[in-house]
This record gives C-alpha cells, structure tokens and sequence, in this order.
C-alpha cells in the first residue's frame, strides 16, 4: 500500500495540537508520519498504534467532531464518505475485514475502524477487546448511518447494556469454539488463518 507523505498534513486546516490528556492519543497520531497512510479533504487514516488484528486502521474525522454521541443528519455526508474511504482501503487486501464503530469510544476524535477479522495480534489481550469488535458493542459503519439517517443521533448505551457486551462470554467469531481463556482462544484463532 502506498504511504502518503507527511507533507500538508502538519498544514491542514483543522490540525489541532495534541493535549497532554490521553484520550487525545488519536489527534496526536494525525500527525504522525510513522501512523499515516492515507488522507483526503476530510479524512486521515492511521494505522490503530496498538492493532488488535493483522490489519487494524482508524479512518478518522479532520473536522473536530468528537464521537458518535455528537453526530447529527449534518454529518451524513461525511460518514457515507469515510465508509467509502474504508471500502476503498480494504480493497487493497485479500482479507475480510469489519467497518465500524465502538459504542462507548475510549478516544477522542470521531475514527471509523477498519479491521481485518483474523484478530491475530499481540495487542489483542483481554475480553473487553475481543467483546468489542465481536459483539453488537461493535456498530458497523451501515447500522450507525441508518441510525443517523433514521433517528439523528445515537442513542446513548446504557450502563447495564455495556456491562453484558464487554462481559459476554468468550466465543470464537468464525465457529462454536467456546475457548475457557484469552490463550486458548488466540490459540484457536490461529486454527482459522489460511
Ligand atoms: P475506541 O475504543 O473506538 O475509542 O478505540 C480507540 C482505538 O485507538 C483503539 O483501537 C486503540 O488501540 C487505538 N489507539 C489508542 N491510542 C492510540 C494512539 N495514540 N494512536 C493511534 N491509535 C491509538
Ligand atoms: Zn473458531
């Protein structure tokens, strides 16, 4: 995949400096060359700093929205777009990838995730990081547009609901593999890799 320079992006319109507080992580990484591979009017993407799969990148927002809780009808445009950046970008590979959003987003900064659906990479350690790119906690970039298109906003997850998702048992995506520990299921995914 061709890497797009730095040059511009320290200029783009809406850079904005990095905070000191962490969840300002991805604005950070918006401007950092080792990170970016792609970029339009509207759109970076980065590569995820801590990839939970072979393939694991962020197509984030230049404008300042700061998540999903802050979209509205206005910005449809713009999620239609970064779908398509995402499609775009998985073309450029033979593996089957997942697009979407996490419910509760930890980071700052509106960013669509595109993953690919090995999820075989060290930074893959904990349930909650299986939990939220195979269970419904995971949006996908479709249901959230029709969310937006139908209702205008997201609905805010409730506590209970966030609880259940990131607590479901461990379950292999791609078979009844019912693994009993992170290990075993890393293990067993390396059962469904080519
Ligand atoms: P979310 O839960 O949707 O907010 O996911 C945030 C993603 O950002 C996770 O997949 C992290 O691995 C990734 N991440 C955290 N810090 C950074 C950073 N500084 N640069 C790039 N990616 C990051
Ligand atoms: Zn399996």
């Amino acid at each position: 995949m061709s890497k797009i320079h730095f040059n511009g992006i320290s200029k783009a319109k809406d850079a904005v400096k990095p905070k000191g507080n962490w969840s300002q992580g991805l604005v950070a990484s918006m401007n950092d060359p080792d990170l970016v591979v792609d970029q339009d009017s509207v759109t970076i993407t980065i590569k995820d700093k801590y990839p939970k799969a072979k393939h694991h990148f962020l197509i984030m927002s230049k404008e300042n929205i700061p998540g999903i809780m802050s979209l509205n009808k206005e910005n449809l445009k713009l999620l239609h777009h970064m779908k398509s950046v995402a499609d775009k970008l998985c073309s450029k590979f033979d593996d089957k990838f997942k697009i979407g959003y996490h419910s509760v987003p930890s980071m700052q900064r509106l960013h669509l995730h595109v993953i690919s659906d090995d999820f075989v990479s060290p930074c893959l350690k904990t349930k909650v990081h299986w939990n939220s790119f195979t269970t419904t906690f995971f949006m996908t970039s479709d249901d959230l547009i029709r969310a937006i298109d139908d209702t205008g906003s997201i609905s805010k997850m409730s506590k209970q609901v966030h609880k259940e998702l990131i607590n479901t048992p461990l379950k292999c995506h791609k078979c009844n593999f019912v693994p009993k520990t992170m290990p075993n299921l890393k293990e067993h995914l390396l059962s469904h890799i080519k």
